[in-house]
């Protein structure tokens, strides 16, 4: 990317930027809700749709001037509609947690249950976690793993739970989890005590899109949510998706699933946002085009079989990981279990080697947050950049040699770089032009 103005008018936001082109550039980023968006994805994310507001939906705002706006909006719901096959979309959330909470709000009154994942196998914290407004608005209760060497999710349990606090949605999605759900068993529940089914999708959108994980609308969920910048590979941002046609948001409608689009589009304006960021649902629009590609097909099948070699070359090597291995684009390392250090020590060993990936608790984990026993790593970045089967083995074996203290890691970091430069980030390294 070249840059004309910028490193003139203010050099020294110049350099901090062009410093993170170069991390971004010579490093090997393994946390698996990060991506890398293409060029065309910066520059709509660069237009001066920053400058509208365009409060309301598509030909129902409060200010004048809509003619693009409406046009930008339109093109990315329509495009979202047609990628994950839903009757609505609202493509106006500013990030994954803003979705979440607002189709809690949406559907739920102050005191209503949820029944969720628990954090510790997988959840994510916008789930309910004890320090989220989400948890002092609404009673969380939580299903969990039969078995972790599975990652079977007992749902025999999740049932029982389902008919004793009879909870008004219950949510299916992880931010932690390497294995794939069974959504019409969660459907079949929810319909059972007349619960609204609800998806997060925030890691694995990319990938349902691709067609290479099941889609939780076609299973029958009512309500699907999403990050954009995660395996969907645009910019950050979020959407939630729907079944059933939306009425006119103005007006309050009653509290019914067939009313549930016009209450979620309610619930994120005027209920808990602002104006919307239309430079940012430009940005969407164009990574939904490239999302439905058979480019981005290839690309998701990539991710989960570089995934998949990534695991089983860490557990040829001894490694221990939650479930055994993976079906989607992240792995457990139980770091504690695989080298007797904790995944704080991992993290910043690997760090110094040019690998970035994140220390994460492992189910039921006995240490703290802030020193768990695992790291959990992921492939959609890499795969990003083009690295296929044998780059797997070469970045596992890195990890383990630097683990064991067998390999310095000055060394494996110009390794690390190398590999690097020959398979360049989409948009490379920032330049002045
Ligand atoms: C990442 C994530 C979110 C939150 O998204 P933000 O854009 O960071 O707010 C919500 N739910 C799940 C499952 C996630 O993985």
């Amino acid at each position: 990317m070249k840059y004309s103005v910028l490193p003139i008018s203010d050099p020294e936001v110049y350099e901090m930027v062009k410093g993170e082109s170069i991390r971004e550039s010579e490093g090997l980023e393994l946390i698996p809700s990060e991506n890398y968006v293409s060029e065309a994805v910066l520059e709509a994310l660069g237009t001066l749709f920053t400058n509208k507001y365009a409060e309301g939906t598509p030909g129902r705002r409060y200010y004048g001037g809509q003619t693009y706006t409406d046009q930008i909006e339109s093109l990315a719901i329509n495009r979202a509609k047609a990628l994950f096959g839903a009757d609505h979309a609202n493509v106006q959330p500013l990030s994954g947690a803003a979705a979440n909470l607002c189709v809690y709000s949406a559907w739920l009154d102050v005191g209503d249950t949820v029944l969720a994942m628990d954090l510790g196998h997988g959840g994510h914290l916008t789930h309910g976690a004890p320090v989220t407004f989400a948890a002092k608005a609404f009673n969380f209760i939580r299903y969990k793993m039969k078995d972790i060497h599975t990652g079977e999710i007992d749902y025999d349990h999740l049932e029982a739970l389902a008919l004793e606090h009879k909870p008004k949605i219950i949510l299916a999605g992880f931010s932690a989890y390497p294995r794939d759900l069974d959504y019409k068993r969660f459907v079949a529940i929810a319909e059972k005590i007349g619960a609204v089914a609800m998806a997060d999708m925030a890691h694995i959108a990319g990938l349902i899109a691709a067609g290479v994980l099941a889609n939780p609308l076609k299973a029958g969920f009512h309500v699907m949510t999403t990050t954009t910048h995660k395996t969907l590979r645009g910019p950050r941002g979020a959407m939630i998706l729907s079944r059933g046609i939306a009425g006119n948001p103005l007006k309050a409608p009653e509290k019914t699933l067939a009313n549930l689009p016009t209450l979620i589009d309610r619930a994120v304006f005027p209920g808990l946002q602002g104006g919307p960021h239309m430079h940012q649902i430009a940005a969407i629009a164009v990574a939904l085009k490239e999302a439905s590609t058979p480019a981005f097909q290839q690309y998701g099948a990539d991710v989960v079989a570089n995934a998949k070699q990534l695991a089983a070359r860490l557990m040829e090597k001894g490694c221990e990981l939650v479930t055994n291995g993976t079906s989607n684009h992240l792995i457990m390392l139980n770091t504690m279990a695989s080298f007797g250090k904790n995944g704080a020590e991992i993290q910043e060993l690997l760090e110094s080697a040019g690998i970035t990936l994140n220390k994460n608790a492992v189910p039921d984990d006995p240490l703290p947050p802030f020193k768990p026993s695992g790291v959990r790593l992921g492939t959609p970045a890499a795969t990003s950049r083009g690295l296929k089967a044998a780059h797997m083995d070469q970045i596992a074996d890195w990890i383990v040699a630097l683990a064991r203290q067998e390999a310095a890691p000055e060394d494996v970091r110009k390794l690390v770089r190398q590999m690097c430069l020959a398979h360049p980030t989409p948009s490379g390294l920032v330049e002045r032009g």
